[in-house]
């Protein structure tokens, strides 16, 4: 170290010292100072540049020392007012939170602490802000608090905008929670995040089970694919949403139906987050549906298929025979015999019973792959497909049969039927479904004309005569209106005395075409269409005028009785009673001179009713005669219990009896019978002299017949009353 050059002394030294340090702590404050000027300049840039207000308080005088201009525009009030009152910062607080919040001033001045609250200002408009207010102690040198720094800031917005998302995410919560549909979030994965109570019970899983498992874990394996490549498509950004008929499988391994309606959820810049889905259940409606289509298809009695079911299979198999050669299949048309009866003896309700257990039975008769069907009432379709030959549908015929043999035990009641079935075979060459249908039914009709219970095969001959059957049905609709029926008069006879008694009046058909028609071919159809009822109204009113006639004309003439046969059809009309007396009154005819011929059959019909028409016409002296006595359900047991006047023994009978007396024992007990019940009988269809003689020696009261007379037209039977022969 080199000398000084002057020597400084050590109380120099000193003051130097003090000095420099004087000078260096001025330079440190002056620097300082400088500091803090900028710090406040920036502070004030800062402050003065944002939002928030800033403001610094001293904390010994409550004294604001800054505030920030922001505070014009929270509080309404300028800031010069708030330096020269600084209580009026407290005295804008809204009265509900101002104790609260000065309470809390009073505690941060008096501790020192950390201040935040939040509390609202009524601006001098008397608009109302919220604001959040936090203040931060700042200590001197010495450590002491001197002042408060604090921000405020205006949250109105913020807070009503919180408010806002609390209730929307509180109102998306409970309507997810609460939807009566399925509700779910599910990652991209396809896991679920969040269920709904509705979708827990429609599959039978809790939440906690159900966010353990995916869709692709209760998915029914059949849609599972469609699923997920529609969700593919919704990740690839093709589509937003999609809704498909989903099954799902519930957790008891139920088949559920839904209804899947998928939204893709991204984020703010499309990017793919979550799906939402809403899961319908639509098990009910698709039950329904399919209950209705099954309805649709189906008889509702039996549960068999319909009859356009039956239809529909039997197209097919059409199509089947025409694509491939020799292919064979068959329709049987089945018709219950007398299944009337049994509705009519036991009521429908077991007479549904019966259709009922006859449905199972036939099912039973065919293979699984054949279709039984019901038409409706008493009749069944059967479709017997891919047969090696005619024979196979004769077999099922039969064992039909076999099995309507046996007894039905319904309710208590042993009940048989039988059946006809009429067979249709494809090998006909069928282009249209009714067409084979139709020949099966009209095979059918024939089994039962032949004797019922019995099966037939179609052929063409059957066809024809259809044909012509439908050609007589529109003619006799209009034979009427034309008049073209006649009546005839054939004499009935007094066999005792040998004289003319009546007539029985007898229809004919005059046709344009084919001539005379006898009513053998055309009173069964006149049955079966009702025309019965208008052709026998105008027969009983045509030969009751000529009756009448004949009396006035040949009035030394014994009288003479018209004899009207009735059909069963014309019985059950309920203004019978009614046309029979205005059939009298107009022409003038004495009821005495009237005789109605009914069938057994009537009889057996309806035994209550049929007494009291007959009772009823009988008030106007109407005689009534048992027609072909013997051919049909003859009771005897009941035959006391009509009112009736005659018994008319059939021609079979009478055709029988030999000269000598042989086969006539029929006859004789029929008349025996008679005589025994006060009735009289008039023996039918006598032709030679021998039945003549043989009936008179059974005290046979009258006769009809060829040996007297065929039946003649008006004018001939009226010669034969003006001769009126007599015949010993
Ligand atoms: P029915 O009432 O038993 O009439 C008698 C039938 O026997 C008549 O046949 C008659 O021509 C026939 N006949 C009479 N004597 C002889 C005979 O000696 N030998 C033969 N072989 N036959 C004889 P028709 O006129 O053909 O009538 C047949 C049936 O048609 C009648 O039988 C009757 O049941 C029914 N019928 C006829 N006209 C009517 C009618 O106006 N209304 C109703 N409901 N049925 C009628
Ligand atoms: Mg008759
Ligand atoms: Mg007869």
């Amino acid at each position: 170290m080199s000398e000084p050059e002057t020597e400084i002394l050590p109380q120099q030294n000193s003051l130097l010292n003090l000095v420099e340090q004087v000078l260096t702590e001025n330079q440190r404050l002056k620097r300082e100072l400088q500091e803090i000027t900028e710090r406040e300049e920036r502070f004030r840039q800062i402050a003065e540049n944002v939002r928030e207000v800033f403001f610094v308080i001293s904390a010994k005088t409550d004294e604001i020392l800054y505030i920030s201009p922001t505070y014009e525009t929270v509080w309404g009030r300028s800031c010069q007012s708030l330096y020269e009152n600084p209580q009026s910062w407290l005295s804008a607080i809204h009265p509900e939170d101002s104790s609260k919040a000065i309470a809390t001033i009073e505690t941060q001045f008096r501790t020192g602490d950390d201040f935040e609250e939040e509390y609202r200002i009524i601006r001098p408009d008397e608009s109302i802000c919220l604001v959040r207010v936090r203040a931060f102690p700042v200590c001197d040198v010495m450590g002491k608090v001197n002042r408060f720094v604090g921000i405020a800031e205006d949250i109105t917005k913020r807070k009503e905008a919180e408010e806002a998302l609390k209730k929307s995410e509180e109102q998306f919560r409970l309507t997810f929670e609460m939807a009566p549909i399925g509700m779910a979030i599910s990652t991209l994965k396809g896991k679920f995040t969040r269920v709904n109570q509705a979708l827990c019970d429609a599959l039978g899983y809790s939440p906690a089970e159900l966010l353990e498992l995916s869709f692709a874990e209760i998915s029914h394996p059949d849609d599972w694919e469609t699923h997920h490549y529609l969700e593919q498509k919704l990740i690839n950004g093709a589509e937003s949403n999609f809704q498909f008929e989903k099954r799902f499988i519930a957790k008891n391994g139920h088949v559920v139906d839904t209804l899947l309606k998928v939204l893709l959820v991204c984020d703010a810049d499309a990017k793919p987050l979550h799906f939402n889905n809403q899961i319908i259940d639509i098990t009910e409606r698709k039950q329904m549906e399919q209950q209705l289509r099954h309805d649709a298809l189906h008889d509702a009695l039996t549960g068999l298929p319909n009859r356009a079911l039956f239809m529909d299979r039997l197209q097919q198999q059409l199509k089947r025979s025409q694509r491939q050669d020799k292919y064979l299949f068959a329709v049987l048309f089945l018709d219950l015999d007398r299944f009337k009866v049994v509705n009519d003896s036991v009521g429908h309700l077991i007479g549904d019973k019966l259709l009922i257990e006859i449905a199972r039975r036939l099912e039973k008769s065919i293979a699984p792959t054949d279709t039984v069907a019901r038409l409706g009432g008493d009749e069944f379709t059967i479709l017997l497909e891919n047969l090696a030959s005619r024979s196979e549908a004769i077999l099922v015929a039969e064992s039909i049969y076999q099995t309507l043999t046996f007894p039905f035990n319904i309710e208590g009641y042993e009940l048989f039927t039988t059946a006809s079935i009429g067979i249709a075979l494809s090998s006909q060459g069928y282009d249209k479904p009714e067409d084979i249908l139709r020949d099966a039914d009209l095979t059918m009709y024939s089994a039962k004309e032949q004797g019922k219970a019995r099966y037939e095969i179609f052929d063409c001959s059957l066809r024809d005569r259809a044909l012509q059957r439908l050609e007589l049905e529109t003619d006799l609709r209009r034979a009427l209106e034309r008049g073209e029926f006649e009546v005839y008069y054939q004499p009935i006879t007094s066999l005792a005395l040998g004289i003319l008694s009546g007539f029985e009046a007898l229809a004919r058909w005059n046709h344009p075409t084919k001539g005379s028609i006898g009513p053998a071919d055309f009173i069964p159809v006149c049955e079966e269409t009702g025309l019965i009822v208008p052709l026998g109204n105008w027969l009983l009113k045509e030969a009751c005028q000529t009756a009448r006639n004949w009396q006035l004309k040949y009035p030394e003439h014994p009288a003479i009785k018209m004899s009207v046969n009735l059909s069963a059809q014309q019985f059950r009309e309920p203004q019978l009673i009614q046309e029979v007396e205005n059939v009298l009154a107009e022409t003038g005819l004495n009821g005495n001179f009237l005789k109605l011929e009914i069938t057994e059959s009537i009889l057996i019909d309806n035994l209550e009713t049929v007494t009291e028409i007959i009772l009823n016409l009988r008030k106007q002296n109407i005689q009534f005669s048992i027609d072909d006595f013997g051919t049909g359900y003859s009771s005897l047991s009941y035959l006391h219990r009509f009112p009736v006047d005659t018994i008319k023994i059939d021609r079979s009978f009478v055709s029988q009896m030999q000269a000598n007396g042989e086969n006539s024992a029929i006859v004789k007990a029929i008349v025996t019978l008679a005589h025994m019940l006060n009735m009289d009988v008039i023996a039918e269809g006598i032709e030679t002299t021998a039945q003549l003689a043989q009936l008179k020696l059974l005290q046979c009261e009258y006769g009809q017949g060829f040996f007297f007379s065929k039946p003649l037209n008006q004018q001939d039977a009226e010669l034969f009353v003006a001769n009126s022969p007599r015949w010993k």
